[in-house]
């Protein structure tokens, strides 16, 4: 059998009043992922454990069938396993955000979208200019990532520091937000010394002069030492492949010992190769049991906090990526679907949510349970509510009928 996962992030919301209550995905015209809803199992289920904070590496880890208790030691070590990163017994990886401070204010998480180009350069200037023997990784966009061995101060003071996702205080003042805990002087040392080398740099002055917002600080959070997992052909003695243009999503894969695709022009925005990624997922099933095609856009969007936005992310995400799919699966009588997000990303609080989120399973062996669309309400009045904690690829793999009748507990 095949196995494709096709992963919105952030899709699912909550009604929004200025929109007669109505959800994104109420709003959206999908009707590819409508389709796989009514022709196959549709409910809802939590990608976030209920004690766990609602982000994706949380809800991508527990989609791929992992428990995050046991295995999640934070984002940054597995971002740092998709760039080839060996982390040291002693080393903690930092993911390490260019961000936009203006007036105290988190005016930009993303730094304005900066582009790959612009940030490797900012990066290479701080790997270089950097007096302590921490090591800096550029990576996509404004997502980066910072080594810190253990030195002067201990690796478990360098966990144990309480550090806040920027995309969580977005046009908040900061201060209050900065790392807290046993080793927070040293990192906030870290992020002042960052912002006299970026603000002057020569990228920065260019940014200004075209409008764009300057990437004038790092902020450093979701570290953690290196995660212990087994593989997928360990797990299920199935092959696989992931394709996103995120590198937690991809750390994953190389942690579930997949291999990782890379797209040209996947952005993790509107502007992505949704065709490029489709192709990937397409040509890759020939060869391997499993893919997990994701596509970032609809968390970036509703993290800018706008409605028709995030609508648009989600129509291309139906149009560009699950009907193409679809299509090419009713070609195969042993191919399953499965789409869903790894969270909720609320356009009224522009940041990730816990709690449930419709999924839609579709193929051989998947019997409909008579829900005729994909969103929320649908999902949770007439499909199967699946309860917290309970992981759904793993069932999709091992189980050769899925229906309402089939075990959805542990
Ligand atoms: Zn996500």
């Amino acid at each position: 059998m095949k196995f494709l996962c096709l992963i919105g992030d952030g899709m699912a919301d909550f009604p929004l009043e200025e929109r007669g209550g109505r959800t994104p995905l109420e709003l959206a015209s999908i009707p590819a992922l409508d389709a796989l809803a009514s022709e196959g199992l549709c409910g809802l289920f939590w990608p976030i454990p209920e004690d766990l904070p609602a982000g994706s590496d949380i809800g991508n880890l527990s989609l791929f069938g992992y428990d995050p208790h046991g295995t999640f030691t934070g984002r940054a070590p597995l971002e740092a396993a998709n760039q080839g990163i060996t982390l040291g017994p002693d080393d903690v990886a930092f993911r390490c955000n260019l961000v936009t401070l203006e007036d105290g204010i988190m005016k930009s998480f993303t730094a304005d979208h900066i582009s790959s180009e612009e940030a490797a350069e900012l990066i290479s200037a701080l790997d270089a200019a950097c007096p302590h023997d921490c090591a800096f990784h550029p990576g996509v966009s404004y997502r980066h990532l910072a080594v810190i061995p253990e030195g002067e101060v201990k690796c478990t003071a360098l966990v144990e520091t309480v550090c806040t996702p920027p995309h969580d205080i977005s046009d908040q003042p900061y201060s209050p937000h900065l790392p807290n805990g046993p080793a927070h002087e040293h990192l906030r040392a870290l992020m002042q010394w960052s912002r006299p080398i970026l603000e002057d740099h020569p990228v920065n002055t260019a940014r200004r002069a075209s409008g764009k917002l300057p990437a004038n600080s790092i902020w450093l959070w979701g570290q953690g030492q290196a995660p212990q997992m087994q593989t997928y052909r360990e797990r299920f003695g199935i092959s696989g492949a992931v394709i996103s243009a995120v590198d937690l999503v991809k750390g994953i894969g190389v942690c579930a010992g997949l291999d990782v695709i890379n797209v040209p022009g996947a952005t993790g925005y509107i502007d992505t190769n949704y065709e490029g990624k489709v192709d990937a997922a397409l040509r890759a099933l020939e060869r391997v049991d499993f893919v997990y095609l994701h596509v970032e856009a609809p968390d970036e969007c509703a993290h800018e906090g706008i409605i028709d936005k995030k609508v648009l992310a989600i129509e291309d995400f139906d149009r560009r990526v699950v009907r193409p799919c679809l299509d090419a699966a009713r070609a195969h009588t042993d191919w399953r679907i499965l789409a869903a997000p790894d969270h909720i990303t609320a356009l009224s609080t522009r940041t990730h949510a816990g709690g449930p989120v419709p999924f839609a399973l579709w193929g051989a062996g998947v019997l409909s349970n008579g829900v005729s669309r994909y969103d929320e309400t649908s999902a949770r009045n007439g499909g199967l509510n699946i309860n917290p904690g309970f992981r759904l690829i793993p069932r999709m793999i091992g189980s050769d009928r899925l229906d309402t009748h089939t075990s959805w507990e542990d």
